[in-house]
């Protein structure tokens, strides 16, 4: 097996590494009292970051799967807050391009490309269904209205969604809603809503642990008219549609979280070396070394991970059948590759923090962001414990 990064992808990392240490890294801290910047969110827009994974005839910067996790893990090391933003961005754009029809393209990807929305969001959970996001309620009621899209044919869009990240930036958001009168996941379809149709109100922001700069909220859809063009796919398919952004949606958080532990490393490494007690520097001592040791090889073990499943991403983009189904599918890789990834760098920031002694748990220090950053990549596109399932249903055969 082929460890070595292409010349290309080695150009990606050092590029986002140079422009994320010029332009981000001095914005941190402020991220973690203020949301990121309309002017911010724009510079990443013109530099394609918010494209990354679209192909260069549709505008994008056309990367592959692990020139996107280079630059989602250098983008996290200087900024979560702006990682997961630019994740979730790229997450969206990924469907657009393998799922939607021309005309979607033409209008909602266009806007991403040219910077005209500078995000999108993914509009999932809701305050009843998180893990078990097949029980949504929001509803997508069939309606026929004169000057309603090409036919006058549509959906009226009713319910509330809670947790959509890039909420206040999106000029249009991909929501899930039970458009068929079938129990579970299979009447779920996805619409493309945008933001300046009557009836879509933006809620409050949530005031998080960490990624502070991220713009997190709850929104309500209140009879939204949209027409049947911005249903992506047929109907009943947005279950698997959902499922299926998540599968690249969690390499691409395994990758955030890698980022933020290569980060934590660093920081703990300067430290231990700086900081002298008991006439020599901390570094010294075992206790110390094998903390370091501990998280460079959790580290490897995890980007060997991710480098698994995001080249399993690739074949399988290069693969995919006419609904934009992948034939192979790598949802267990990337499932272990974020289980392991997140609980992997929460340990370590931990161990860093504990490195620092009590200048870790101040501000004066950047490890203290980072552990509040890391501690939600468990937790979104789908928690340690759903990763779990994921993982013993595809080795078992069994269903949830
Ligand atoms: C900062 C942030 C950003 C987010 N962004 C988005 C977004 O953009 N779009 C979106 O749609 N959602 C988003 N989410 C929502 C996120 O994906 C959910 O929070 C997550 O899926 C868990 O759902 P829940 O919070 O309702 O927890 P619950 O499902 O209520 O789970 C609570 C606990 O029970 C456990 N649990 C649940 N079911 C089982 C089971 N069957 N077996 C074992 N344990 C179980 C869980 O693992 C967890 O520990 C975001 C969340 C956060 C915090």
């Amino acid at each position: 097996m082929d460890f070595s990064l292409s010349k290309e992808q080695l150009e990606i990392q050092e590029w986002s590494r140079k422009f994320f240490e010029e332009t981000i890294a001095p914005l941190a801290n402020t991220h973690s009292r203020e949301k990121i910047s309309t002017t911010t969110l724009e510079k990443l827009s013109r530099e394609g970051f918010m494209t990354m994974i679209v192909p260069e005839k549709f505008g994008g910067l056309g990367l592959d799967s692990i020139s996107l996790s280079l630059a989602l893990q250098e983008i996290s090391k200087v900024c979560g807050s702006v990682g997961v933003t630019v994740a979730v961005t790229n997450m969206i754009a990924d469907i657009l391009v393998r799922e939607g029809t021309d005309a979607q393209r033409e209008k909602f990807l266009s806007e991403l490309v040219s910077g005209k929305s500078l995000t999108a969001s993914f509009c999932l959970t809701e305050n009843s269904s998180g893990s078990d996001a097949g029980a949504l309620k929001t509803s997508a009621k069939k309606i026929s209205e004169k000057g309603l899209g090409e036919n006058s044919e549509g959906f009226e869009i009713s319910g509330e969604k809670i947790y959509v990240t890039n909420g206040v930036f999106s000029n249009f958001f991909l929501v899930m809603a039970r458009s068929l009168d079938l129990s579970g996941t299979k009447g779920v379809s996805a619409f493309l809503v945008e933001r300046d149709r009557a009836g879509v109100v933006l809620g409050k922001e949530e005031d998080k642990m960490g990624l502070t700069g991220s713009s997190t909220i709850r929104m309500s859809f209140d009879g939204v008219k949209i027409p049947k063009e911005n249903l992506v796919q047929a109907e009943g398919e947005g279950f698997k549609i959902a499922m299926r952004a998540l599968d690249g949606g969690r390499i691409s958080v395994a990758s955030q979280a890698l980022g933020i532990a290569k980060a934590a490393l660093k920081a703990g490494v300067t430290y231990a070396k700086e900081r002298e007690q008991f006439g020599k520097p901390i570094a010294d001592f075992q206790a110390i070394q094998w903390k370091i040791a501990d998280a460079a090889t959790s580290i490897a073990a995890a980007e060997a991970l991710i480098m698994r499943a995001a080249s399993m991403k690739n074949v399988a983009a290069a693969q995919k059948n006419t609904t934009g189904a992948s034939v192979l599918s790598f949802t267990l890789e990337a499932s272990m590759a974020k289980l392991y990834a997140t609980e992997m760098a929460m340990r370590v920031c931990e161990d860093m923090l504990q490195i620092h002694g009590g200048y870790g748990y101040t501000k004066d220090y950047p490890i203290e962001r980072y552990c509040r950053d890391v501690r939600v990549t468990s937790l979104y596109e789908g928690t340690s414990e759903i990763q779990r399932h994921v993982i013993a249903r595809e080795i078992l055969g069994k269903t949830l």
